[in-house]
C-alpha cells in the first residue's frame, strides 16, 4: 500500500515537472565535432531518461544471460535434494506403519536423488530386518558403521542383530564400541551389562552396573541389587585367590546394597570368622536372619554359636526363632526338634504351620513323628498320603525356567539367566500340575 502511494506520488512529480519543462520556453544546442542538434530543454530531459532507461535495460538483460545457467543448475539440485528428502520422509513412514517393502522402494528412489545416504542405508537396513534379510541388513548396518557420525545406529543395529543370534562374543564387542563412540549413550548400558555378566567379566559388569544407575538407565532398586549379585561373584573370585581382604570388602558393599540374600551374609559371615571376628560373624548373620528368615542364616547362625549337639543346637535356634513364629519359622525350628528326637516339641511346631497351609515337609515330618512313636502305625501312613497332595514348600526357584535349586546362585545353572532364582513357592509349577489333572482325568472318567 505504501509502495503504491509512493509510486502513484513519483508519477504525479514526473507528469507535473514535463507540463512545466514543455510549458517552459528556452532552447538547447549541442555542437560535437561537425555535428549540431537544436532542440528544446522538455525534449534534451526525455532523450536523457531515455539513455538511462536504456542502459538500466541493458544491465539487466547482461546480468541475466550471466547468472541463469548457475541459477538453473542450483535449482535443479535443490529441486533433486527435496525429491530425495521427500522419499526418505516417506520411507521412514512406510517402516514406522511396518511396510518393509514400501519403506526398501522409497529407500532406492532417495538414493538415486541424493546418493547412498546414512537415512538412506538405515531404512534399507531397518526394512532388511523386518522382512528377515539379515545379510542385506548387516550390510548397510556395517556401511553406517564406517561413520563418525553414524557408527553408533550402525553399531546398535548389529548389536541387535548379534543379540537375536545369540553371538554373545559379537554383541559384547558391539556393546562396547558403541560405550566409546558415544559415552552418552545410556541405552546400551543394560545391555552392555547383560553380556559382560555372561562372560563372567565381573569387575566390567560391576563398573557398567554403577554407570547405569548413574544416568538413570535403571531403576535406583534394581540397580542396587544387580550390583548386590555382581559384587557377590568379586567377592567369590577373590575368595578362591585367597585374598580374603579384598573378598570381605566386596561381600560387606554387597550387602548394603541389599540385604535380603541370605548367601551374601552367610559368605561374608565365614570370611569374618575365619579372621576370628567371631561377633561380628554373629551379628551379621542376626541381621541377615532379621530380613531374610532363610533356613540356610539360621543354619549358619547356629554353627556360629552352637555345638553338634542336636539338644543344643535345637536350644540355639528356639532362642533366635521363639519370637514371632510363623509358619515358615515354624517348619524350621520344627526340623531342629524332629533331630534333636524332641517328637512333641517337634508336633508342636509342625501343627502351627499346618493350621496356617498345606505343606509337604510338615506331613513329611509329622510321618516320621508318628512313624518314630508308634512305628508301623496308620497315622504315619495317614500323613504319607497327604504329603502326595500336600502343596510345595519354599525352595529356591528360576522365576525364567521354574527349574527347583538346592542352592541360591545369581546365575540359573538350568537356563543361564542372571537374578533369576528366587526362595518362593513353585507357584507356577504347581499351577501347571493342578491345570493338567482334570485334563487327564475326564477321559479316564468318561471311559469307565
Ligand atoms: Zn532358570
Amino acid at each position: 500500500m505504501i509502495r503504491t502511494t509512493i509510486l502513484f506520488v513519483q508519477i504525479l512529480i514526473l507528469i507535473a515537472l514535463s507540463v512545466w519543462l514543455a510549458k517552459e520556453p528556452g532552447s538547447v544546442t549541442v555542437v560535437w565535432r561537425d555535428w549540431q542538434v537544436d532542440t528544446s530543454v522538455g525534449i534534451l530531459v526525455m532523450a536523457v531518461g531515455l539513455i538511462a532507461v536504456a542502459i538500466t535495460l541493458s544491465f539487466r538483460l547482461w546480468q541475466f544471460l550471466t547468472q541463469t545457467p548457475g541459477r538453473l543448475l542450483t535449482n535443479r539440485r535443490a529441486n533433486r535434494e527435496r525429491r530425495g528428502y521427500r522419499e526418505l520422509a516417506d520411507g521412514m513412514l512406510a517402516l514406522a506403519s511396518g511396510d518393509a517393502a514400501r519403506a526398501m522402494k522409497h529407500a532406492r528412489k532417495a538414493d538415486t536423488f541424493l546418493g547412498h545416504s546414512a537415512a538412506g542405508h538405515l531404512i534399507v537396513a531397518e526394512a532388511a530386518v523386518l522382512q528377515g534379510k539379515s545379510d542385506l541388513a548387516k550390510e548397510r548396518f556395517k556401511s553406517l558403521l564406517e561413520d563418525q557420525h553414524t557408527a553408533v545406529a550402525g553399531a546398535r543395529g548389529l548389536l541387535t542383530h548379534a543379540v537375536g543370534t545369540d553371538d554373545d562374543t559379537e554383541a559384547l564387542m558391539l556393546a562396547e564400541k558403541v560405550r566409546s563412540v558415544d559415552p552418552n549413550a545410556a541405552w546400551v548400558l543394560p545391555k552392555l551389562f547383560d553380556l559382560q555378566v555372561r562372560a563372567r567379566n565381573w569387575s566390567a559388569a560391576d563398573a557398567t552396573m554403577s554407570e547405569a544407575i548413574k544416568r538413570l538407565a535403571v531403576s535406583a532398586e534394581k540397580g542396587r541389587r544387580l550390583r548386590a549379585l555382581v559384587l557377590y561373584e568379586r567377592g567369590l573370585a577373590s575368595s578362591e585367590m585367597s585374598d580374603d581382604e579384598a573378598a570381605v570388602g566386596f561381600f560387606r558393599e554387597a550387602l548394603d546394597l541389599d540385604a535380603s540374600l541370605p548367601r551374601i551374609a552367610i559368605e561374608y559371615s565365614k570370611l569374618l570368622l575365619k579372621s576370628g571376628k567371631k561377633r561380628r560373624s554373629q551379628r551379621v548373620l542376626e541381621q541377615s536372619w532379621m530380613t531374610s528368615k532363610h533356613p540356610d542364616t539360621i543354619k549358619q547362625l547356629i554353627a556360629v554359636t552352637a555345638n553338634d549337639e542336636p539338644v543344643d543346637r535345637y536350644r540355639a535356634a528356639q532362642k533366635i526363632m521363639s519370637q514371632n513364629l510363623d509358619a515358615d519359622t515354624a517348619l524350621i525350628l520344627a526340623r531342629y526338634a524332629l533331630d534333636a528326637k524332641l517328637w512333641g516339641e517337634a508336633r508342636k511346631h509342625i501343627e502351627l504351620t499346618l493350621r496356617e497351609r498345606s505343606s509337604v515337609a510338615a506331613c513329611e515330618m509329622m510321618a516320621a513323628i508318628e512313624d518314630e512313636e508308634q512305628s508301623g502305625s496308620d497315622a504315619a501312613r495317614g500323613w504319607q498320603e497327604k504329603m502326595l497332595t500336600a502343596a510345595a514348600d519354599k525352595a529356591w526357584v528360576c522365576s525364567n525356567c521354574h527349574a527347583n535349586s538346592d542352592s541360591w546362585s545369581p546365575t540359573c545353572q538350568s537356563c543361564g539367566e542372571f537374578d533369576q532364582i528366587e526362595w518362593q513357592f513353585p507357584a507356577a509349577l504347581t499351577e501347571s500340575k493342578t491345570r493338567l489333572l482334570p485334563m487327564q482325568t475326564v477321559p479316564l472318567l468318561s471311559n469307565s
